[in-house]
């Protein structure tokens, strides 16, 4: 279902000199040519990022406002992540929803926003209810496109925990996404969206959720923090 996709999110992580050093890491690795690579920089880093990072990988931000830019203290456009060269923004992050507060509706918005400006998103959710969440993300606004949309289950047990789904509790989550992609939108869509799994990812487990049918990439937090680690995730695609 589409081509593998591996997202590196870096959380509210690094330094100018550690960033430095991950994409000095980055832009010497070998990555299998057949998967999309995305990383996630905090806000202030992006620039430098996209001025020394190889264009094989792409750039994501961790957030975006809901429409257009204006008096909106503190917070960054679709328009402005654009214009600095940014092709995807990751949304609805268990973080965003679970520790700052965001909601379905306020997520909604922000995908539909940015999808609307050309930009990808790594739309993500989580817990146990994933149908349903997906469902009040995906429902509140209309979605334009699917073409941008790739979906990040992330249990939220699983994020930073160093407890990894097992590859089958993840292949389950993923068809039950599957499933109501192909109810609620169309069995195309469904059979061509990106479900990526995310969640105490490593390269040391990765291999055996890429085997999995349904999982078709990873949302990757700490391990994408080192660039031998992340690379080993990239390339342990099957
Ligand atoms: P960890 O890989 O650190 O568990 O984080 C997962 C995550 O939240 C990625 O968005």
């Amino acid at each position: 279902s589409g081509k593998f996709f591996v997202g590196g999110n870096w959380k509210c992580n690094g330094t100018k000199d550690s960033i430095k050093q991950l994409v000095s890491d980055l832009n010497s690795a070998t990555l299998e040519p057949d998967v999309d690579v995305v990383v996630g920089p905090p806000f202030v880093y992006i620039d430098q990022v996209k001025n020394s990072l190889t264009d094989r990988i792409e750039i994501a931000a961790q957030n975006s406002w809901i429409g257009k830019g204006g008096a909106f203290t503190g917070e960054i456009s679709a328009e402005q992540l654009k214009d600095i060269g940014c092709k995807w923004v990751i949304l609805g992050h268990s973080e965003r929803r679970h520790v700052i507060g965001e909601d379905d509706q306020f997520i909604g918005k922000k995908a539909a926003y940015a999808l609307g400006q050309d930009l990808g998103v790594i739309a993500c959710i989580g817990e146990l209810l994933e149908e349903r969440e997906a469902g009040k993300t995906f429902d509140v606004y209309a979605v334009p496109s699917w073409d941008n949309i790739v979906i990040a289950y992330e249990p939220v047990w699983a994020i930073g925990t160093g407890k990894v789904a097992s590859p089958e509790q993840a292949q389950e989550v993923h068809v039950a996404v599957r499933d109501w992609l192909a109810k609620n939108v169309s069995p195309e869509v469904a059979s061509k969206t990106r479900i990526i799994y995310g969640g105490s990812v490593n390269a040391g487990n990765s291999a055996d959720l890429a085997k999995k049918e349904d999982i078709d990439g990873f949302l990757v937090g700490g391990a994408s923090l080192k660039g031998a680690d992340f690379a080993t995730i990239i390339n342990s695609v099957t």
